[in-house]
């Protein structure tokens, strides 16, 4: 097999399935147990988190473990709504679905309210609320919630000017990826921050993809929110991680037991966190070199594509984009036709986000840089990593060249 689809989900390192190990056997106490069979494992826990906190460069107590990114997306944006009492969201046309689709039904008729159920409001949600000015009382009409989507130009950039624009006094957060997961476009976070701040508006960035392949720095990038998930990492899936910035509001999307201080209810899955925690010391430790072994080998491939196969072309900024991603249009050529001819020579790639794979619609992420592009999916994505090398990017390239001529003729 050949495995060119890293943005999709990576697999589990063997230095992060040793750590595991001793949590799935022996060590299968409950953290929040009396006892010291499961109290002890609060002690690994937090070295777990310590480990995440270092990857992006928080304070000890910023990070709260959830199940995945799509929970840790919809938490912070949650979080935000709640806690200023404050309805307009600004997003991106590009954004991924955990984040689009909770936006769209933010959106719908009953907003909040229609979600969350005022009706099963509890008591302690409520005292939360009326403590941070978030009244229950609101009509429906007023819980629902302005979504504005910044549009990007045809190399998927965004204005700082249109964010700017858009920001009003009504706006409770901006929730803005890092890097792309369909073309690994890079987004200017550190601007966009900078100027959340000036605003007094909170900012979230979905950091997933950005994750072990660029540096996620808070103090440099001072978001208020920002989600990662183990699985593109190197961890498994199911577990992800929300960093809250110490003085940014929370108020919980999951209710229930005492865990994580009370921002999200849930008995602890150790092993998970300890892989989570394993694989962000990893990515730490092999991020220096992340670059220079994938990029060569990404440009390899992108290179070969677009000199020796007609109608290719790139979606996505040449440079500001992730050294791993590359996303082409193979005009003429449906996807799946050519994504199952690869599959049977071994090769794993996909359409877009893996989410969304059974969709044959352009990519929203396509659609919005060229409005123009047709109307079926003609374009792969091709995620490397550290494990690439140069014989499965001339065999993939050779597999494209033949399955695009098949297709053609
Ligand atoms: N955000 C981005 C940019 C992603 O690529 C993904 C996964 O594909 C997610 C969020 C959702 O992550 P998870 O699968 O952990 O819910």
């Amino acid at each position: 097999m050949i495995y060119l689809d890293h943005n999709a989900t990576t697999p589990i390192s063997p230095e992060v399935l040793e750590a595991m190990m001793p949590y799935l056997t022996a060590e299968w106490g409950n953290p929040s147990s009396s006892y010291k069979f499961g109290s002890k494992l609060k002690g690994v826990v937090e070295v777990a988190r310590e480990q995440v906190t270092e990857l992006i460069g928080a304070h000890g107590g910023e990070v709260i473990f959830t199940s995945c990114a799509t929970e840790s997306n919809n938490a912070a944006i949650h979080a935000a709504l709640m806690a200023t009492g404050k309805r307009q969201i600004i997003t991106s046309a590009v954004e991924h679905s955990s984040v689009l689709n909770y936006c769209k039904a933010l959106e719908g008729n009953h907003g909040l309210h229609g979600l969350h159920g005022s009706n099963f409001t509890t008591e302690a949600q409520r005292t939360q609320s009326s403590q941070i000015g978030c009244h229950s009382e609101r009509s429906e009409e007023s819980q629902s919630c302005r979504v504005t989507y910044l549009p990007v130009d045809r190399d998927g950039l965004l204005k700082l000017a249109d964010l700017e624009n858009a920001i009003t006094d009504e706006t409770a957060v901006v929730s803005l990826m890092w890097a792309n997961n369909e073309t690994g476009v890079l987004f200017p976070v550190k601007e966009i921050a900078e100027i959340c701040r000036a605003c007094g508006v909170l900012f979230h960035c979905d950091a997933v993809q950005a994750a072990g392949k660029v540096e996620l720095d808070v103090r440099r990038v001072p978001a208020d929110y920002l989600s990662i998930t183990g699985h593109k990492l190197g961890a498994p899936k199911g577990i992800g991680a929300l960093y809250v910035r110490r003085k940014a509001p929370f108020v919980p999307l999951i209710h229930g037991g005492h865990q994580e201080k009370n921002h999200r209810g849930g008995t602890e899955s150790v092993p998970l966190i300890v892989g989570l925690g394993k694989a962000c010391e990893l990515a730490k430790k092999k991020l220096p070199d992340y670059d220079k072994m994938v990029r060569p080998l990404r440009d390899a491939l992108e290179e070969g594509i677009l000199s020796s196969i007609p109608n290719t072309e790139l979606n996505g900024h040449k440079t500001q984009r992730l050294a791993n991603t590359t996303n082409i249009t193979f005009h003429g050529i449906e996807s799946e036709a050519l994504l199952i001819l690869l599959d049977q020579e071994g090769i794993c790639a996909s359409s877009g986000s893996a989410c969304l794979a059974d969709s044959d619609e352009p990519s929203h992420v396509v659609k919005a840089m060229k409005p123009d592009s047709t109307k079926s999916r003609q374009m792969i994505r091709f995620s490397l990593d550290e494990s690439s090398h140069d014989a499965e990017v001339r065999e993939a390239l050779n597999a494209l060249r033949r399955s695009s001529k098949a297709l053609c003729s």
